[in-house]
């Protein structure tokens, strides 16, 4: 019987996945990437060591319009399906005490070495420095016309160009026009794990300080999302993991126009009345020490005179002994709750994932085929799915590379 054949657009997580997964089955199958080479954004992946996975992985932890979408995609290829995949091309896993797996290497590229090597031995063709523009439907074929104009006849279509996060990596948002012209609706994308930007004047002092806390993101006072690791100060807002955890809810509520606070607790293991408690003991066994002095050892240098300013403690040269238990309880209040206004995002550039995409209901939940056009298929983060951090996205990209790859290659589809 003749070969299917099936164009992947993209060669990133869900592209190379979804080759292996159609090539396994016997169709002929072509990567078009826009880039130079396939996987760049693996790569960068989990700071260059790859967060393939998370153990823990929940439907809670993808947002979208439809986040139970993904349910019928994880029961055909979940965490173990991938797990073994991963492992059958050489991919040994770490797993680390949160759940997150990586590869025992360490390395991102170990994991796209084993990608390229196994879709290479299955057959897979891979054309870099091809950027599909346009898509075109005939009655039993696709044209694909690339930035040349060149045209390119395929059976199937499997659509992976990611979203619009890191275009640098690739991602340029491309992928939406290419189903757009079929009727498909794009939610309005905009940035998830993405560094956030602050009203604060005081940012450009303690740029570069690090410290361990919890964040909140609040709206009108209730709690949207909190998440703890270390928080990275920078000049225009704050960044590091926790931030990203909680960034889409906030630019989500942001996106609403509603004023989103974030407060940061920089002694999330102490109650205020212990933190008196230690505070009052420092001074007392310090006495000789003027308030700012009376700090060092406990919080980051630079932070400190910020933080007495905050808490209006205009006279730092005091003596710790001398303030009031008003004035302590106040430094308290900033090192629980330090408070502010969140502007805004970072930039399209840093961000690590699109939230918004192709809207899920017009793909079939079992196959990820369109319901509008036959034999065209999504895959990955073009699609209105986004996770949290924490090797969720990555997983999203190979389930759902897989699961289009394996039934678009199906025959008689
Ligand atoms: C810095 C960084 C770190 C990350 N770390 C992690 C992590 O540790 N764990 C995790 O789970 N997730 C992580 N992510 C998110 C994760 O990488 C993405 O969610 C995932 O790669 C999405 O896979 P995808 O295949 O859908 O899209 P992409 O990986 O974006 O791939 C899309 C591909 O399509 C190509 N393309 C786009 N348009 C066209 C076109 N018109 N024609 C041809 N080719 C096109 C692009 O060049 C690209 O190669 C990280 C992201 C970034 C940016």
């Amino acid at each position: 019987m003749k070969k299917k054949k099936i164009a992947i657009i993209g060669g990133g997580a869900a592209g190379l996945t979804a080759a292996i997964a159609a090539a396994k089955n016997n169709a002929e199958v072509t990567i078009y990437e826009r880039l130079d080479r396939v996987g760049k954004k693996i790569l960068a992946t989990g700071n260059g060591r790859c967060n393939l996975s998370n153990i823990n992985t929940q439907i809670i932890n993808y947002h979208g319009k439809e986040s139970n979408y993904i349910e019928k995609i994880f029961e055909f290829f979940g965490v173990q399906k991938t797990l073994s995949f991963f492992d059958d091309i050489g991919i040994y896993p770490y797993i680390d005490e949160e759940g997150k797996v990586y590869p025992y290497s360490l390395q991102a590229s170990s994991v796209l070495d084993a990608l390229r090597y196994e879709a290479n031995r299955l057959g897979v063709k891979e054309f870099t420095n091809f950027k599909i523009m346009d898509l075109i439907k005939n009655k039993e074929t696709f044209v694909m016309i690339d930035a040349d104009g060149k045209k390119h006849i395929t059976d199937a279509v499997i659509v992976c160009c990611g979203g619009k996060a890191s275009s640098q990596l690739g991602s340029d948002g491309s992928g939406y026009k290419l189903f757009e012209k079929f009727g498909h609706k794009l939610i309005e994308p905009f940035p998830a794990l993405v560094q956030l930007k602050l009203n604060a004047d005081n940012l450009k002092r303690i740029k570069g300080v690090k410290i361990q806390g919890n964040i909140k993101a609040l709206q009108n006072s209730k709690l949207i999302r909190q998440d703890s690791g270390e928080i990275l100060f920078t000049d225009y807002g704050v960044s590091g993991p926790p931030v990203l955890q909680i960034s889409r809810m906030t630019l989500e509520n942001l996106n609403r126009n509603k004023k989103v606070f974030i407060q940061i607790d920089m002694f999330p293991e102490f109650e205020r009345n212990q933190l008196y408690e230690l505070l009052t003991n420092r001074f007392n066994k310090m006495k000789y020490k003027n308030i700012e002095e009376s700090f060092n050892g406990l919080i980051n240098k630079r932070l400190i005179p910020v933080i007495l300013k905050e808490a209006e403690i205009m006279d730092t040269k005091i003596k710790c002994t001398k303030l009031n238990r008003k004035q302590v309880y106040k430094i308290i209040e900033v090192l629980k709750n330090w408070t502010f206004e969140v502007i805004g995002y970072y930039s399209w550039q840093q961000a690590q994932v699109t939230a918004g995409g192709i809207e899920t209901k017009d793909f079939d939940r079992n196959t990820l085929e369109s319901k509008k056009v036959k034999n065209l298929y999504a895959a990955g983060e073009v699609l209105d799915i986004d996770g949290d951090c924490g090797g969720f996205n990555l997983q999203w990209a190979w389930s759902s590379g897989y699961t289009a790859g394996y039934y678009a290659s199906l025959q008689n589809r």
